[in-house]
């Protein structure tokens, strides 16, 4: 071998032992931290709306936290800025293969003026594990905390006062890889938008009419109904607007040849039974079993309920339970009530429920839209929110408005 081949030879080898090195020596991934938030202000900032006049997800504050990721670099710093449109290229992976999930969760004004948030690590738990789910990067929990809560206190003018009102957050995971093949998204952006809110109820509970569906499923086992894709909403509305064409505001989602009783509209679902012979009442609700949304509500209402309640009348079970078991103690008079769980409501009460052309009239108390457990539920949750009464970790303080 003539020594220039053989130098070339050693040359190039170094070369690609050089560049190997490189790669193994390359800096880790940057993980989400909250230390490095940059915010650049809102010179237009926004007069609040009366209470009054606020609406669901209709108006958001002054201002958005973004935080970009790619799979080169891992997390980039977070960023507030005003609030605005996003750019994205039209072939970006979100827009074609639902490369998306959300949360939804609130932060209350107590009347100590400190704003607070219900249970933000059970949303942020549930969002790494929808991300899991979509091959979206995760992140750790407490620094998106850390950063959504300097959101909050950058916007804390837009955070309504008053019992009842809230400030909704709901935080959001993107694919925006740009092109068309089916795969791993090598870049993502997680933002966080806030709504100031009203009561789900603005007049009172109002207890609504359900259709139990087992023309349309929400959920099945080893799909994807217990985490919060942006997938598993658009194909519910059509469902929904045939009931309302039957009179009917929500669907009860049934599930398999049993019909299982799964959730309600976008929310879990509790009913209360008693057995006539023994006088117990039963708080069911249905298993976790990949078809449910691990929703904080239910969760809570749960744990609140097993604490709570008195065990010599009362039994709180996660089961099975179909809606022939709904329409029989029904009809034996041991259906006492039943109700919707979630964030934007906490609780909803049921007053009738359709099932194959016949109705299942649900009991409320006299002359009210509501039933004794759904009202007892919906105190002992609102008193934690608003900061009424410590309950663990329950309500995190974000800041304090005095200060
Ligand atoms: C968000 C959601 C719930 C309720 O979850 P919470 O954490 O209590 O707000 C229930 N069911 C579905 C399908 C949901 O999307």
């Amino acid at each position: 071998m003539s020594s220039i081949i053989k130098n070339s030879i050693l040359k190039m080898s170094a070369a690609s032992l050089h560049t190997a090195a490189a790669a193994t020596s390359a800096a880790p991934l940057a993980t989400l931290d909250a230390s490095k938030l940059q915010i650049t202000k809102n010179p237009n900032p926004k007069t609040p709306l009366p209470n009054d006049q606020l609406v669901f997800g209709q108006t958001f504050t002054d201002h958005i936290l973004k935080i970009q990721w790619n799979k080169t670099k891992g997390w980039d710093a977070p960023k507030i800025k005003p609030y605005g449109p996003i750019s994205l290229d039209p072939s970006a992976c979100v827009f074609h293969y639902a490369f998306e999930l959300f949360e939804g969760l609130k932060a209350y004004r107590d009347s100590n003026d400190q704003l607070r948030i219900f249970r933000p690590n059970k949303n942020m738990e549930r969002m790494n594990k929808s991300a899991d789910r979509i091959v979206l990067p995760t992140f750790d929990s407490e620094e998106l905390i850390k950063c959504i809560a300097e959101l909050i206190k950058i916007d804390k003018h837009l955070v309504p006062k008053e019992k009842g009102y809230s400030l909704y957050l709901r935080p959001t995971l993107i694919g925006t890889t740009a092109g068309l093949g089916v795969g791993i998204p090598t870049d993502a952006l997680l933002y966080v938008i806030t709504s100031p809110v009203g009561p789900y109820y603005s007049t009172g509970f109002k207890a609504v009419k359900l259709e139990a569906t087992d023309y349309a499923v929400r959920a099945w086992p080893g799909g994807v109904g217990d985490k919060k894709l942006g997938a598993n909403y658009a194909p519910c509305i059509k469902p929904q607007l045939e009931a309302a064409s039957r009179g009917y505001q929500q669907n009860l989602w049934l599930f398999g040849e049993e019909k299982y009783i799964t959730e309600v509209g976008t929310m879990n679902v509790f009913f209360v039974f008693e057995d006539k012979a023994t006088g117990k009442k039963e708080l069911v609700t249905a298993p976790l079993d990949g078809t449910i949304l691990e929703g904080v509500t239910r969760d809570s209402i749960l744990e609140l309920a097993r604490a709570r309640l008195n065990p010599e009348e009362w039994t709180v079970s996660e089961r099975y339970y179909s809606i022939y078991e709904v329409e029989e103690r029904a009809a034996k008079g041991e259906l006492v009530e039943a109700f919707g769980s979630g964030t934007a409501a906490v609780v909803s009460p049921i007053k009738e429920i359709g099932f194959h052309g016949k109705d299942i009239n649900v009991p409320l108390l006299p002359g009210q839209q509501f039933g004794a457990l759904t009202a007892q539920v919906a105190d002992w949750i609102a008193k934690i929110q608003y900061g009424e009464e410590e309950y663990k970790d329950w309500s995190y303080v974000v800041a304090d408005l005095k200060e």
